[in-house]
């Protein structure tokens, strides 16, 4: 299986964030991507290959072109600090005018700071999502996974958060809308409000997403079951919450309605956000899905039979995160 890798990912690397009132270690850190990439090489049959770079007008297909300016300077200038914001927008007619402020206009939570390597990290992740995109597109894969840190689905259009700067699966689902409809899957613990956002008012572009509730679980803004989509995209968007602490049994039956939904949009292209921060060691997802079941949710999602983009998304337990994903992209290749 081809495997497009970020090749800046460890240019950003937040040492800390603040979580309760504490400080404490990053959970998204470099090495998320060498334990993947370690599991993979051991697994064997995977080959790795880095993207030619994407260009900022490959970019504005999703995010808006101030915000991928202002990502471009904040990151120039970080310079050896960490740029944290703080201030988010208030009040009727908020305006800001100096890059403190944008600091907060340009990112919705304090869960992404801008590095000096933050820019080129998040391009290189964009840049391999796009290119996955053009292998499955064009018909030469069937099945291309993206192996990117840090993750993409919380960004929004114009915001970064949740560890997320620019949106790689929206930004493939965007691409390949080009050649007929889409379907996004998200199947990472948190609600990709990032990828729902970006396509909610489209009826050519489903967004389909398993995870924690948000009345308890980030991005707790968006992700509830009642947010369907707007406009002409009103009915292409299902959100499948579930509880703290849901197992197989409860996945397996969420999942077998997001598959369901996704063949009867009957799209050309799939494009799979995968976060293994589901796995039952994870430590900030809260569900208790064991290792060998993603092999059984890949071989839901090969039913579909679609050419598939796999986007790496979350997951946090460094001694099963790699595992997670040989075994997820093996059940996506091969029979159960
Ligand atoms: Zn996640």
């Amino acid at each position: 299986m081809r495997v497009i890798v970020n090749p800046r990912h460890a240019a950003h690397a937040a040492p800390v964030e603040f979580e309760d009132g504490a400080v404490i270690p990053c959970y998204e850190r470099p090495d998320r991507f060498g334990a993947i990439r370690a599991a993979m090489e051991s697994a064997g049959g995977f080959t790795f290959e880095d993207p030619p770079a994407a260009t900022e007008d490959d970019l504005a297909a999703v995010h808006d072109r101030a915000y991928v300016a202002y990502l471009r300077e904040a990151s120039a200038g970080a310079g050896a600090k960490v740029q944290w914001p703080s201030v988010f927008p208030y009040g009727p007619g908020p305006r800001a005018t100096g890059p403190l402020a944008l600091r907060g206009r340009f990112s919705f939570d304090t869960y992404a700071p801008v590095l000096r390597g933050t820019f080129a990290a998040a391009l290189g992740g964009a840049s391999a999502a796009l290119r996955a995109a053009d292998l499955v597109g064009s018909g030469a894969e069937r099945a291309v996974y993206v192996l990117t840190r840090p993750p993409g689905h919380h960004a929004e259009r114009d915001r970064c958060g949740g560890y997320c700067y620019f949106n790689n699966a929206a930004l493939a689902a965007e691409r390949l809308s080009k050649l007929g409809r889409v379907a996004v899957l998200d199947l990472d613990v948190h609600h990709g409000n990032g990828t729902q956002h970006a396509f909610y008012d489209r009826a050519d572009v489903l967004t389909v997403s398993v995870h924690g509730d948000p009345a308890t679980l980030y991005p707790f803004f968006s992700g509830n079951a009642d947010e369907t989509g707007t406009g002409a995209g009103l009915g292409a968007n299902l959100n499948l919450p579930l509880p703290p602490g849901t197992g197989p049994k409860e996945y397996r039956r969420a999942l077998a309605a997001a598959v369901e939904a996704v063949g009867r949009f009957r799209p050309a292209h799939l494009v799979l956000a995968f976060g293994a921060d589901t796995h039952e060691a994870d430590p900030i997802g809260g569900f208790k899905l064991p290792t060998g079941f993603y092999r059984e949710m890949a071989a839901a999602v090969r039913g579909l039979g679609l050419p598939t983009v796999v986007v790496q998304e979350g997951g946090y337990h460094l001694g099963s995160v790699g595992e997670s994903v040989v075994q997820l992209l093996r059940g996506l290749t091969a029979p159960a």
